[in-house]
């Protein structure tokens, strides 16, 4: 079944366009990589999935609704979680605390003082640490031996770790993740690709959409890739048939 669908989906940035009527499709379960040089529009399309820019022209279904326009909070809501380029956790806070602002539409009240906090709210905020504590000994018992620590006193890895823990807490039926090897070395890279095929065993009928740069973890990961180039999708398929596409070949080389 179709999740995530786009059609002729564009932005342009005055002149230039960014994202060149791309039409892609995701189905429950599936993991697909997008591929592609700097500068090619891969962010910028993952931006408009998460309603961070609203598309120049096309449109974009999620469950067969369009949501072409939808904000970032209601994509969320729908089920579209994502991680960032460069990481955006909250320095000041533990790991633990980390992982429950993911739940930030449901849990609202859970950086509020206790002393505000209703018995129901108590007992929300309760499962929700559970929640959370599921999922980082799920993905990493090294964060969860950490989840009292501030999330700027781990490893680089760990914090990469941790924003997907962070995205994962939610339920997403989507999960965007952008680079999330960027700074990791090859031990580090091979770890990761085991982490992430592993969400499946706790949410197996999750999406992944991950954007990289290290096609070791494209292939490792994804069923499908999709390559962009100058905004347009030059190539789709297993990463055997786009790694020996021509034109992928040329717009790496031509980089
Ligand atoms: P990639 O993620 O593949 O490196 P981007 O989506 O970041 O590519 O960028 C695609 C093109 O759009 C680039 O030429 C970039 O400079 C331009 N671009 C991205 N965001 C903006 C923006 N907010 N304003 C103007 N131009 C942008």
């Amino acid at each position: 079944m179709e999740l995530l669908t786009t059609k002729q989906l564009t932005m342009q940035f005055g002149g230039l366009v960014a994202v060149n009527k791309v039409d892609f499709t995701i189905a429950q379960g599936e993991t697909v990589g997008i591929i592609g040089p700097n500068g090619s529009g891969k962010t910028t399309f993952f931006n408009m999935l998460t309603g961070i820019y609203k598309p120049t022209a096309g449109e974009i279904y999620f469950l067969g609704q369009q949501i072409t326009e939808a904000r970032p909070d209601y994509a969320f809501r729908l089920g579209i979680a994502r991680t960032f380029q460069n990481g955006r956790l909250f320095w000041k806070l533990n790991v633990l605390e980390n992982v429950l602002m993911g739940l930030h539409s449901r849990q609202k009240s859970f950086i509020l003082d206790a002393l505000f906090r209703s018995r129901r709210e108590r007992e929300e905020e309760a499962l929700a640490v559970a929640e959370a504590q599921k999922i980082l000994s799920f993905f990493s018992q090294n964060l969860l031996q950490q989840q009292d620590k501030l999330a700027a006193s781990l490893s680089y890895a760990d914090r990469r770790r941790l924003e997907i823990c962070r995205a994962l807490v939610s339920k997403p039926k989507l999960l965007i993740l952008d680079e999330p090897s960027a700074g990791m070395d090859p031990n580090e890279t091979t770890e990761l690709v085991h982490d992430i095929r592993k969400i499946r065993e706790i949410q197996p009928q999750i999406s992944i959409i991950v954007i990289e740069h290290d096609m070791g973890l494209i292939e490792g990961l994804a069923n499908r890739v999709m390559c962009l180039s100058s905004g347009e999708k030059i190539a789709e398929g297993t990463f055997a048939e786009v790694s020996r596409d021509q034109m992928v070949i040329h717009a790496y080389l031509g980089e």
